[in-house]
């Protein structure tokens, strides 16, 4: 009689779901000294800190654009570009690690240093 899983794929399955839930743990822990960088083509044009609410404003191939930051959190504002997709993706935080891209203006917004506290 055969079952419809092998015991050798159900071993694969779980084992699976645990590296993911491990995987999530160690993403989702709390980072500490967070650097976010602004990359503008191949050059960092400003780095922040995303405990430090401030608005930057950075210059771009069509305009440029604000990044606020707020509650350790960031997004764009006021983007001068055509398709927005740099405004609709949000905000982004240490926790989650989005990059904010925005194509028209070549701007690359990214956590770049981090670390974890060690106990
Ligand atoms: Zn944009």
């Amino acid at each position: 009689m055969r079952t419809f899983l092998q015991k050798k794929e159900l071993i694969m399955i779980a084992l699976t779901v645990v590296v993911c839930a491990v995987w999530i743990l160690v993403l989702r822990r709390p980072k500490h000294n967070v650097t976010v960088q602004i990359v503008h083509g191949q050059e960092v044009v400003r780095e922040f800190h995303p405990d430090e609410d401030a608005l930057y404003h950075i210059e771009g191939d069509c305009g440029g654009l604000d990044v606020e930051v707020k509650g350790g959190r960031w997004h764009v504002i006021n983007e001068q570009c055509p398709n927005h997709i740099c405004a609709h993706t949000g905000w982004a935080s240490p926790e989650d690690m989005i990059v904010i891209t925005c194509m028209p203006n070549d701007i690359v917004i990214q956590v770049s240093e981090y670390t974890y506290e060690t106990r």
